[in-house]
C-alpha cells in the first residue's frame, strides 16, 4: 500500500461529547498516549501511526485523522470507534466518516498470507515463515502484527468491512484466533516474513503452528505498536515473548550503542549478538531468579540519551512502569513498557 498523507474527517452526533472527550483523555493518560493539545473542548492526540484531533461542537464530536497511509488512518478510525463504543455502548454506529473502505471488502490493514514453513528454534520457539502480498508497511510502520488463525477443520472466513465502516469478524465456528506477535524479519521484495512464537504450552497459536503445513492460509493485521528505540544507552529487558523484539532491536542498534540486556527464560536462551558496549544478563526463572531484581540493579544510563524497554507478563510490566515513573523519573519518551501477555487470574 502506497504511503500518502491521508486525512479523514469524522462526525459523531451526540449530546455526550464532553463526557466522551473526558473519557478519551483518561484513556490516553492510562495508556501513556501523548496528548499534544488539551483544551476544554478540544484535544489532539499523537500516536505512532498518526494524529487524531477531537473537538466538541454544537452537533457533537468532530474528529480529524491524519496518517501516512489509508491503512494507518483506518486503524485510527477503528481505535476511535472502539473508544466511543467503550464510553457509550451502541454509540459507534452513529460515527460518520468522509472516507471509509467499501462495505464487503477486507479491511485495508488485513491481508491473507500463506505458511511457507514452521520449524522449532532454540527449543523455545516455533519459527513461522510466511508469504503475503504488500509487506512494505510491515517493514516500515510498526514492529508488531496480529496473526488471525482460522479453525483447522473449516474453510477460512476473513473479516470484511461492514455497512458502518467497521470490520465484521467471523464468529461461532468460523471465529479466528487472534494473537499479537513481533515481526522478527520481513522482506517486502520477496514477500516473506518471519515470526517467532514462544512455546508456552497453553495457547491456541502454538497448537495451530504445531499442525501447520506449507500453503495453509492465515490472516495478518497491522502493523502497529511503534518502532525500535534509538538512543546511545539501551536497557532492554523481558521474558521469552520479548526476545524476538529484543533481538531485532539489537540487530538494528548502531555500533557504539551501550547498555544492558536482561532476559528471563525458563530454559537457556538462544545466543544473542550484542553490540560491543552492551552486556547480557540471563535470569534463570527455574533457579528462582527474577527479572525485576536484576532490573533494579541495572544502571539506566544518562537522561536524554537512554531508552528503557521492558516487555513481559502484564502485572510485571505494570510494576516496572510504576517504578520507572515514580522512583526513577523515566517518562514515556525515554521508555517503552508493555504487558505482552496476561497470566490467568
Ligand atoms: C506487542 C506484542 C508483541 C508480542 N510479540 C511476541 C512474539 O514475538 N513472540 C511471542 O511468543 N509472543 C509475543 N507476544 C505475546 C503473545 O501475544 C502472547 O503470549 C499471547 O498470549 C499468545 O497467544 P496464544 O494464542 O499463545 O495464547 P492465548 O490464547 O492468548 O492464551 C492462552 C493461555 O496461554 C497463557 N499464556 C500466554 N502467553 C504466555 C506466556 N508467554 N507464558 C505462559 N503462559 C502464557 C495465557 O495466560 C492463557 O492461559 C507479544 C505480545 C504483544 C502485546
Amino acid at each position: 500500500m502506497a504511503r500518502s498523507d491521508t486525512r479523514v474527517n469524522g462526525q459523531l452526533t451526540t449530546r455526550a461529547s464532553s463526557r466522551l472527550l473526558d473519557g478519551i483523555v483518561t484513556f490516553c493518560r492510562d495508556f501513556e498516549i501523548e496528548v499534544t493539545d488539551a483544551r476544554p473542548r478540544k484535544i489532539d492526540i499523537c500516536t505512532d501511526i498518526g494524529s487524531i484531533g477531537f473537538a466538541c461542537g454544537r452537533q457533537g464530536l468532530t474528529i480529524q485523522i491524519r496518517a501516512e497511509s489509508a491503512a494507518n488512518a483506518y486503524m485510527l478510525q477503528e481505535s476511535v470507534a472502539a473508544q466511543v463504543e467503550a464510553a457509550e455502548r451502541g454509540c459507534a454506529a452513529a460515527l460518520r466518516w468522509n472516507r471509509a473502505p467499501a462495505a464487503g471488502e477486507m479491511p485495508p490493514n488485513f491481508r491473507v498470507g500463506r505458511v511457507l514453513s514452521v520449524t522449532e528454534t532454540d527449543g523455545l520457539f516455533w519459527r513461522l515463515t510466511l508469504e503475503a502480498p504488500d509487506l512494505a508497511p510491515f517493514a516500515r510502520d510498526g514492529l508488531h502484527l496480529r496473526l488471525a488463525l482460522p479453525p483447522r477443520d473449516r474453510a477460512p472466513v476473513w473479516p470484511v468491512v461492514g455497512q458502518d465502516g467497521r470490520p465484521v469478524w467471523p464468529d461461532g465456528p468460523d471465529a479466528l484466533h487472534v494473537a499479537v506477535y513481533t515481526i522478527r524479519q520481513v522482506d517486502p521484495d520477496s514477500g516473506r516474513m518471519v515470526v517467532d512464537a514462544y512455546r508456552h504450552g497453553k495457547g491456541a497459536t502454538c497448537a495451530w503452528l504445531a499442525e501447520a503445513r506449507p500453503g495453509d492460509a492465515l490472516g495478518l493485521m497491522g502493523p502497529g505498536g511503534g518502532w525500535m528505540p534509538s538512543a546511545g544507552h539501551l536497557v532492554l529487558a523481558g521474558d521469552e515473548t520479548a526476545l524476538p523484539a529484543i533481538t531485532r532491536i539489537l540487530e538494528a542498534a548502531p555500533a557504539g550503542t551501550c547498555g544492558t540486556v536482561i532476559v528471563e527464560t525458563a530454559r537457556t536462551p538462544p545466543p544473542l549478538s550484542l553490540p560491543d558496549g552492551v552486556t547480557l544478563r540471563f535470569v534463570a526463572r527455574d533457579r528462582g531468579e527474577c527479572l525485576e531484581a536484576e532490573f533494579a540493579r541495572t544502571g539506566l544510563g544518562p537522561a536524554g540519551d537512554r531508552h528503557v524497554w521492558f516487555a513481559a507478563e502484564k502485572a510485571r510490566a505494570a510494576h516496572i512502569r510504576t517504578l520507572l515513573r515514580r522512583d526513577y523519573g523515566v517518562d514515556r519518551r525515554e521508555s517503552y513498557v508493555a504487558g505482552y501477555w496476561a497470566a490467568d487470574s
